[in-house]
């Protein structure tokens, strides 16, 4: 057993849900905690969604009273924009080096009027990053409503000022901003902390199915705007997404539905043999999702083998089934233009023959991967990768431990998951992280 860290807070690296849950309890049980996100606001990929399988609970009901939390908690610090690029052992613990970038909007002044949106040179001119592209809006922006911190902030890629040094006479932002909350001359800083435990909980990003090496192109995502990625239709579905909760592209409102299963899992053509786990359940919900918008439409997912894993997920499945939608075993080929619409060409692997589907909207059920800068992280860290790109954990009877006494991993920073999994090992490491912090628990 290693002494016991006299640092007595903890880092915890990422703010989707397994971060926050892991956050929160170590607040809850006295440990100062600093929330490190490198985006512009907590919640990750669940603040995306709109609603959460096998209950169909709004996600952000589920979600919003956690994320105030976070926001409010005495005890916990967050930082947004921030990355951890130095991590050292030293007597007490850990000393960390955290880079933040800046906002250039101060959250705490920052009321979120959204007077400085409405007045900015780029309005409808940025891609909404949240909204993945499906929405324009300004070079200063609140990815949604709810969004906690409840501040805005300028997108340092598309600002006029920051990227040409010159907004007209003066920056429009700063004069309408009543409260004095923007500065456009803000910088980048260094934060060093000194903490006894680390909890990791980087979450994961979506396969991109346009990607130049490994992506699949003959799928006809970003070439026909009819070809969605399931995220994209999360946001199509959610009340505060670009289409206010109507499911329709522009004005085409699509009638026949197709959702094509393992598109960037289970294929090692596409860098990844192993199974996202979450996406069979996640197209059933959508599934679902479109019979309730556009009831008597025709819903087909093409799949390999579904995979409802988790508690009362094969009843979802069968409730999807009786509410009309069709599954059928197939290995999508190829979309393409027909007619007005597209069609889908797959092998049926069951009648071992090929056939096809049209369909007004596509929708690719892309699975997981590591976020980008994962390797280089796990290098600061002194961790190791599994096969799969994610953290590998150091006793598989207990995934939370990484072999590194003080850091620990949570949710979807080990693999694929849902959110149920990633609470609990979310608190998993929290707890483990508080026992390392009394000098007590297991060791790796
Ligand atoms: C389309 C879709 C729908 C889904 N629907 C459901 C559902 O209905 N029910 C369900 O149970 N599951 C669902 N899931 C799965 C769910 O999204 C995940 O289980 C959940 O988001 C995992 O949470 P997490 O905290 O592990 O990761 P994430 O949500 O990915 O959060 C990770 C956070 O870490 C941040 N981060 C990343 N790298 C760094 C870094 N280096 N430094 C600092 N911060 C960093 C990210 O910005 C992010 O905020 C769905 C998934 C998809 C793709
Ligand atoms: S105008 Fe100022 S206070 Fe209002 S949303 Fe913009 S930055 Fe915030
Ligand atoms: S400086 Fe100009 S471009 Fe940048 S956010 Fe303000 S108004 Fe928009």
């Amino acid at each position: 057993m290693k002494p016991k860290p006299t640092h007595r807070s903890a880092l915890v690296i990422g703010a989707g849900i397994a971060g926050i849950q892991a956050a929160i309890d170590l607040a809850d049980a006295g440990v100062r905690v600093v929330l490190v996100e490198r985006g512009d606001l907590v919640g990750g990929r669940m603040a995306q969604t709109d609603k959460t399988f096998p209950t169909l609970d709004c996600s952000s009901c589920t979600l919003t009273p956690r994320t105030v939390e976070v926001g409010s908690h005495p005890r916990i610090r967050l930082l947004t924009r921030a990355e951890v690029t130095a991590l050292d052992v030293d007597s007490g613990g850990y000393r960390v080096q955290v880079r933040v970038r800046p906002r250039y909007v101060d959250p705490e002044a920052c009321v979120s009027c959204g007077a400085c949106a409405e007045v900015c040179r780029m309005k409808g001119r940025v891609s909404r990053r949240f909204d993945l592209a499906l929405a324009k809006g300004s070079a200063i922006d609140l990815p949604y409503p709810q969004a906690v911190p409840s501040s805005y902030a300028v997108d340092p890629h598309s600002c006029l000022y920051l990227t040409r040094g010159k907004c007209g006479e003066n920056p429009r932002c700063v004069e309408a901003c009543e409260a004095g909350a923007i500065h456009l001359d803000q910088t980048e800083h260094t934060e060093v902390l000194e903490v006894g435990a680390v909890v990791v909980a980087t979450g994961y990003d979506l396969y991109p199915p346009e990607h130049p090496e490994w992506g699949r192109p003959e799928l006809g995502f970003e070439h026909y705007p009819q070809v969605i990625s399931n995220l994209q239709f999360e946001r199509l579905c959610s009340a505060s997404g670009p289409t206010q909760g109507e499911l329709r592209i522009g004005d085409m409102e699509p009638k026949r539905v197709a959702f094509l299963q393992c598109v960037g899992s289970r294929d090692q053509a596409t860098g990844a043999a192993y199974c996202s786990r979450v996406c069979c359940m996640v197209s059933l919900k959508q599934a679902i999702l479109v019979l309730e918008k556009r009831p008597g439409a025709q819903v087909t997912v093409l799949y390999m083998d579904m995979r409802a894993f988790g508690k009362g997920y094969e009843e979802f499945m069968e409730r999807a089934q009786r509410l009309g939608v069709t599954l059928r075993r197939g290995n999508p080929a190829e979309v393409y233009r027909k007619g007005g619409a597209l069609a889908v060409r797959f092998e049926d692997t069951l009648l071992g023959r090929a056939q096809e589907l049209e369909a007004d909207l596509v929708v690719l059920a892309c699975g997981m991967r590591p976020p980008e800068p994962t390797a280089e992280l796990a290098r600061v860290l002194g961790l190791t990768l599994a096969e799969d790109g994610f953290f590998r954990g150091s006793d598989p009877r207990d995934p939370v431990l990484t072999g590194e006494s003080g850091v620990f991993l949570a949710g979807t920073a080990a693999g694929p998951m849902d959110i149920p999994d990633a609470v609990a090992s979310g608190s998993a490491a929290a707890s483990a992280a508080l026992a390392r912090l009394l000098g007590r628990g297991a060791e790796p």
